[in-house]
């Protein structure tokens, strides 16, 4: 009887110890984090002297570059280029689209959307179409769509407390709708920006044109416009409204980049890896300081704290640049793949890709009930002084998607930072330095690097 209860008491005690030194060391990384952090400089860096960098461009290349000299100089274990084709798309000159009623034109702010092709060089003018989703266009089909722009007009659903939610709903009609439109013989499609905000900033983002399919051209519209075009066309009987647009995309042959990966080596198990992530490539339009600069730059971050503040990872801690997530995903599989061919095996994979705002959590793709319960006995109080404690189910993010599929047993984990005000700036102009903020971006480095080390040093099962 008494040694049973000595047992238990030894572990009671020695669990009580082992959160008393997880919670000093994870104050030691804020500390850290917020004092000396350089994710800031370094975005800055990012975003001002090399700026825009999709995918093919000059400015992923020199991003590259430059990601391998930052890391090379924080003298990780290994740093190294991941070799991965990527596709490359060029939006060209500046895309111009108005509505045209009678006489009066009326100047809309358009942006292609990544894959489309050109408009012929005069542009298109056709009628307008307006659906609100593509079960409405369906419905509609061939008879009323042939030969119109095809206007996808559904709005943000705002009732969605994480945006990212929204963002998924409305997104189907900038993903899907130009080729599903093309099917009933529209000649063109414009989409309304897919963001909560009412403004002036058309937000581009990639569409999928389906084998088979006429290829049409697509852009998006900004929501000031989308709403100024649906009243038009519903106050305007005859004549009817028409559209003007005209833009210079083009689809070049693929191009050879890469993924940028620094290493951490495991004391214990150095085959046994921890990642953690976020996208080099950005949208053509602006910085891509969002999205996802501070996701990279947060990444490696994550890397400098551990080492600066000595620790010694059992397990393999890496810090990945993925290349193309924006227009292809070529990087996300790519790494995949090499994780699967070099047998490697992957404890976890966490993603930083929805801004850098200050950090609320994280969610575990596919994770059940009671792994959600176990996670949250285990880490959430180390977590809460921080506010980085939501510890939920939901998905891990599109680059280290892949992994799931090479190496079955991984946890796929997403970064979650407060999302209110990401989808104002998603893809657009406005995506710059300037908006976002060196505490909170701070503060997700710290979060990351302290769910980093208590899965290194507890594991997930
Ligand atoms: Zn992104």
């Amino acid at each position: 009887m008494m040694k049973r209860y000595l047992l238990l008491a030894a572990l009671f005690f020695s669990a009580t110890a082992s959160q008393a030194q997880d919670s000093l060391f994870i104050r030691k990384i804020y500390d850290e984090a917020l004092v000396n952090g350089q994710a800031y400089d370094n975005l800055r860096y990012l975003c001002k002297n090399i700026g825009q960098r999709l995918s093919g461009s000059a400015g992923a290349e020199k991003a590259v570059t430059w990601s391998k000299k930052l890391m090379d100089g924080y003298g990780f274990d290994k740093v190294y280029l991941q070799e991965v084709m990527v596709p490359h798309w060029v939006r060209g000159a500046k895309e111009q689209a108005y509505i045209i009623d009678g006489n009066k034109k009326i100047a809309v702010p358009i942006a292609a959307l990544g894959s489309s092709i050109a408009t012929p060089a005069s542009g298109i003018t056709a009628n307008i179409v307006e659906v609100k989703s593509i079960k409405e266009l369906e419905t509609l089909g061939e008879s009323v769509i042939k030969g119109k722009i095809v206007f996808f007009n559904g709005a943000f659903d705002q009732r969605f407390i994480e945006t990212g939610a929204g963002y998924g709903a409305a997104g189907v009609q900038r993903f899907a709708g130009p080729s599903a439109a093309a099917k009933y013989g529209a000649v063109g499609a414009i989409v309304r920006s897919i963001t909560p905000a009412l403004d002036d900033y058309p937000h581009t983002g990639g569409t999928v044109y389906v084998d088979g399919v006429t290829k049409i051209p697509a852009a998006a519209i900004s929501t000031l416009a989308a709403n100024k075009l649906s009243n038009m066309l519903r106050l305007r009987k005859l004549p009817l409204i028409k559209f003007y647009f005209k833009q210079n995309c083009q689809t070049l042959p693929d191009v050879k980049s890469y993924n940028v990966i620094g290493e951490i080596k495991g004391s214990e198990n150095p085959n046994k890896f921890i990642t953690v992530g976020g996208h080099l490539d950005s949208w053509d339009l602006a910085e891509g300081a969002h999205d996802d600069g501070t996701g990279v730059m947060q990444s490696v971050e994550v890397l400098r704290i551990l080492k600066t503040t000595g620790y010694k990872p059992k397990n393999s801690i890496r810090a990945v640049f993925f290349m193309n997530e924006e227009n292809g995903h070529k990087g996300g599989i790519k790494y995949a793949e090499q994780a699967a061919a070099d047998k490697e095996e992957h404890i976890a994979a966490i993603e930083t890709d929805e801004g850098g705002f200050t950090p609320r959590g994280f969610s575990f793709e596919g994770a059940s009930p009671a792994f959600i319960k176990q996670v949250n006995a285990k880490f959430k109080n180390l977590l809460e002084p921080y506010e980085a404690d939501r510890l939920v189910e939901g998905g891990g993010g599109t680059d280290i998607g892949p992994l799931k599929e090479t190496v079955p047993s991984i946890k796929l984990i997403g970064f979650r930072p407060d999302s209110q005000r990401y989808f104002d700036i998603h893809h657009t102009a406005n995506d710059v330095f300037e908006n976002v903020n060196k505490r909170e971006l701070h503060l997700g480095a710290a979060a990351i690097a302290s769910m980093v080390y208590l899965i290194d040093q507890h594991g997930l099962n």
